[in-house]
């Protein structure tokens, strides 16, 4: 279903009902000001007549009411003949009430009923005790109209069905002996016990109401005016609701409970039926409405996981164009360093390295940040020492603290467990945030990392806290540190650089995670930032994923096949392999590469992954397709993709380390010496 028919079918509801309840109202209001002839004979207390007042009775009282209550005005016509010849005689257009037959009488028009007639048997307890549960060969009076007559002789087969003229007679036919039992509807009843016929004012009657013979009544129209009469039946269900046919019944049944209670029953009925169609018109709409809102934001998301795609792509578009020339700038820089002699030269090298450095790090920081603004950042769960990375940090910093006069040393307390099971890397960087901005923002004294474990089996939590004695950090600041590019004072850039991401990161990092990171400082006196992450236990022998790197490593003897298709970082990696004492060969692309391990034997592949021709990925799937040892050849990635999502096609794939551009000489060195070599892994 496209997505406009849904507040087309919508909007197409509410017009409907707003069509329908403008008709109801017209309809309502259509007979105001039109007169009306309406029939009744003596059937006390529903109706009966009087030369002195005219029509009175229970069904009158309702009528009147009704025809005012619908701005129509009501003749009351005295009919001899009854209900059905003073219709079709055109001498009346309504009568007030009538057994309820649609259909039985084609020329007249009945509304829905609007009240119910309960019927009963009424007898001389001195003549017979009780009615016979059947009727066969008993006499019973009936009131000589068709209705009440078509009842007795459905419901009484084999009866003496005695018809008598009017009501009134019949309980007088029942008295004077010519029936047995008289059978009448129970207004009549009602009626006519206070106001007793002269056969039976010493009798001792006996009432014996049948509720299983109740019949609804209706008001009867002459065709034509059927409209008018439904307009008049739908003002008794307004007197209904507002209790003025409860009041009429009061007024005119001694047992007007029972009475009331039908007509209830019935109007309840009604009600509830419009109840129901008005809750489906609004059940209607709301799912129509619901159901378009669910498809607008279906399709916003559909666009929003498109934008985010494109998004996660541009990033790491940017950061591999950022990277490759980066690995080039500092691997020369370092290469460079190592030849230099001249202490002026080899300053001015620094400087190239430690700028270089710096981008990196703004680069990192950007694309962290914009990555965790657009929900991309995941984070990866591989086993990792919480102690080893503490000392790891500390160990970075070591150099900076010293070159400060500030004294670093790392604190740990409690069972930290060997290993557990998170994101290692994103906690370092954390961290060494954290680290880096105290020693920066220390000049005396000193920075301590400390590492904390709680809990014992399968989940541990590990404190990290970083303590200065630096400068501090002014408390109506201490919460808006955390904000992005956020810094004590604007003077901060200028003195101690940075940009004020590194904090609103790391915050966010930790909230990843699940932890909190919190600041506690004093200015002057220093500060104490601290953070827990909840993580699992690894179980033993699991296999640590990073290999810290050592200092010192050399790989001597080790051929290395470079496939790199960029020149400049083709001598980078060339450079930095052989200074390291491999031998190095090199090949610009996938196929290349694939050719020369055909032809030759290699301890350990340097594999790009995004090359022209054929890419490291399919290159490494061609060498595992070979046959003989060389399939077991160790591949390494060296690439500028450095996303989660590259290191897994790079497994994926077959092949065995990840090294991320730009890449130093110790990482290098000890990803490439902790691989099995060739004649280990040889079949
Ligand atoms: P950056 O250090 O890149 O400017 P951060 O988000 O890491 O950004 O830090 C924000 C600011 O918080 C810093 O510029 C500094 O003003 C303040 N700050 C952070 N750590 C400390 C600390 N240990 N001592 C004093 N000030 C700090």
């Amino acid at each position: 279903m496209p997505v406009w028919a849904v507040p087309l079918a919508a909007a197409m509801l509410i017009a409907a009902g707003g069509f329908w309840s403008w008709r109801e109202y017209g309809r309502a209001n259509q007979f105001r000001g039109v007169s009306v002839r309406i029939g009744v004979d003596h059937n006390p207390p529903n109706y009966d007549w009087s030369e002195q007042k005219g029509a009175s009775g229970f069904a009158v009282d309702v009528m009147n009411e009704a025809a005012r209550r619908a701005g129509v005005t009501l003749q009351w016509v005295y009919c001899v003949r009854g209900s059905r010849v003073a219709l079709e005689s055109h001498e009346i257009e309504l009568w007030p009430t009538g057994f309820y037959r649609p259909g039985e009488y084609p020329a007249l028009h009945q509304t829905r009923p609007w009240s119910q007639d309960q019927h009963a048997f009424v007898w001389d307890r001195e003549r017979r005790a009780e009615v016979p549960e059947r009727l066969e060969g008993v006499g019973v009076a009936v009131v000589n109209r068709m209705a009440p007559l078509a009842l007795a002789r459905q419901m009484f087969p084999g009866a003496r069905i005695v018809p008598a003229p009017s009501r009134r007679d019949v309980l007088q036919t029942m008295c004077a002996g010519a029936a047995d039992v008289a059978f009448m509807d129970m207004r009549t009843v009602e009626g006519m016990l206070l106001d007793r016929p002269d056969q039976c004012r010493d009798k001792v009657l006996h009432v014996k109401p049948q509720p299983e013979l109740t019949d609804p009544t209706s008001i009867f129209a002459w065709k034509d005016q059927g409209p008018l009469a439904d307009v008049l039946r739908d003002r008794i269900d307004d007197m209904v609701a507002d209790g003025t046919l409860m009041r009429y019944a009061d007024r005119w049944f001694s047992f007007s409970s029972s009475d009331v209670r039908q007509v209830l029953g019935l109007q309840e009925q009604t009600r509830q039926l419009r109840w129901l169609a008005g809750v489906c018109v609004v059940m209607g709409v709301a799912i129509g409405l619901m159901t378009w809102l669910i498809l607008k934001l279906r399709s916003a998301r559909a666009g929003a996981d498109r934008a985010r795609q494109l998004q996660a792509e541009f990033l790491a578009n940017v950061s591999h164009e950022i990277r490759t020339p980066m690995n080039g700038v500092l691997g020369t820089a370092d290469l460079l360093l190592e030849t230099v002699d001249n202490a002026e030269m080899r300053e001015q090298v620094e400087t190239i390295r430690e700028s270089a450095y710096g981008q990196l790090e703004l680069l990192n920081q950007i694309l962290d940040q914009s990555k965790i603004d657009s929900g991309l950042l995941l984070l990866e769960t591989t086993p990792f020492s919480p102690r080893k990375l503490v000392e790891q940090v500390e160990k970075t910093f070591l150099p900076m603290a010293r070159r400060k006069g500030v004294e670093l040393r790392a604190v740990v307390t409690g069972e930290v467990p060997g290993l557990v099971q998170g994101d290692g890397l994103r906690i370092r960087q954390v961290l060494t945030n954290l680290v880096n901005n105290a020693i920066k923002f220390t000049k005396e004294g000193s920075v301590e990392i400390g590492l904390r474990a709680e809990g014992s089996g399968a989940l541990v939590t590990l404190w990290f806290t970083v303590i200065d004695t630096g400068i501090g950090i002014p408390r109506e600041l201490q919460g808006s540190i955390f904000e992005k590019f956020r810094q004590v004072d604007a003077s901060t850039t200028r003195k101690y650089g940075g940009t004020g991401l590194g904090l609103s990161i790391s915050r966010q990092l930790v909230r990843l995670m699940g932890g909190e990171l919190t600041l506690e400082s004093e200015p002057g006196q220093g500060s104490r930032f601290g953070f827990q992450v909840q993580l699992p236990v690894a179980r033993s022998g699991a296999a640590e994923a990073s290999v810290a790197p050592v200092k010192g490593q050399m790989l001597t003897g080790l051929v290395v096949l470079v496939v790199e298709d960029n020149v400049v970082n083709q001598k980078v990696a060339a450079g930095l392999l052989k200074r390291l004492g491999a031998t190095v060969e090199l090949a610009a692309n996938g196929v290349e590469a694939v050719t020369k391990c055909r032809e030759k034997e290699y301890d350990v592949v340097l594999m790009d992954c995004h090359m022209p021709e054929m890419d490291g990925y399919a290159a490494t799937m061609e060498i595992r397709k070979m046959d003989g040892a060389v399939r077991h050849l160790p591949i390494v990635a060296l690439t500028a993709g450095v996303s989660g999502e590259e290191r897994l096609k790079a497994m994926q794939a077959g092949m065995d380390g990840f090294l991320a551009k730009p890449v130093n000489r110790e990482e290098l060195a000890s990803t490439l010496a902790a691989l099995p070599r060739r004649d280990v892994a040889a079949e």
